[in-house]
């Protein structure tokens, strides 16, 4: 069976291209006047590269939330399934379960994500507060950004920034996160000294380094 190709897009460009988007679907890339068939020659010779990454795409994509009863969600490490209930106040609790107000279903997505961002202020402010009096650390402010894949920042002026995803994950991750960014306060590298640092305080960190490249991924609600 010929490869299916779910985007071709032609501009003026000198070769083809064959790209296998995060969700395994197939782009190509051609010049204004490549014919079809030496697009479709191309794309069938290079077959067991293109099955090979989308097996690996596909394997690794987490498709967007659907915010349908009893499909579940992340929060500080466990899953909990949503259940749709009459109109409530807040929109959005905690209770067992995620208690969704039917009334917030068109804008479901922008009620978990203000839920998940104040969860995470709270919860990661206690954790900087608890570990800077601990260790004796001087911060700036907390900034709770949307960042993907960066967890945590610690700026020169001693802001210390979390992505709201983190709260998704183990409280033992979060910690991890919150003491490497407090660690940079006073060595702003990675630096030997900055790993014995962080080793001092969480003995055990290399495991939640793991734990975020591996599973990193699904700490979101859409797909991109
Ligand atoms: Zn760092």
């Amino acid at each position: 069976m010929p490869i299916p190709i779910d985007r071709l897009i032609r501009s003026r460009r000198r070769s083809l291209a064959l790209i296998v988007e995060h969700n395994g679907s197939l782009t190509v890339r051609a010049p204004l006047r490549t014919p079809d068939s030496q697009i479709h020659a191309f794309v069938e010779s290079k077959a067991a590269w293109v099955a090979r990454k989308q097996a690996e795409a596909r394997a690794k994509y987490v498709p967007a939330k659907k915010y349908v009863e009893g499909e579940v969600f992340l929060y500080l490490g466990k899953s909990y399934p949503l259940r749709i209930v009459s109109s409530q106040r807040p929109a959005l609790a905690l209770e067992g379960s995620l208690r969704l107000s039917q009334n917030a279903l068109p804008k479901a997505e922008a009620t978990f994500t203000r839920w998940y961002k104040a969860q995470a202020a709270e919860v990661i402010g206690a954790r900087v507060a608890h570990y800077a009096n601990l260790y004796g650390f001087q911060y700036g402010r907390i900034r709770i950004s949307s960042a993907r894949t960066r967890w945590g920042s610690c700026s020169a002026k001693g802001t210390l920034s979390f992505t709201w995803r983190l709260i998704m994950a183990p409280l033992e991750v979060i910690d991890y996160v919150v003491v490497h960014e407090l660690v940079h306060l006073k060595h702003r590298n990675h630096s030997r000294q900055f790993w014995g640092g962080v080793a001092a305080i969480i003995p055990t960190y290399k495991k939640h380094v793991r734990w975020l490249k591996t599973n990193g991924r699904l700490l979101t609600l859409d797909a991109k």
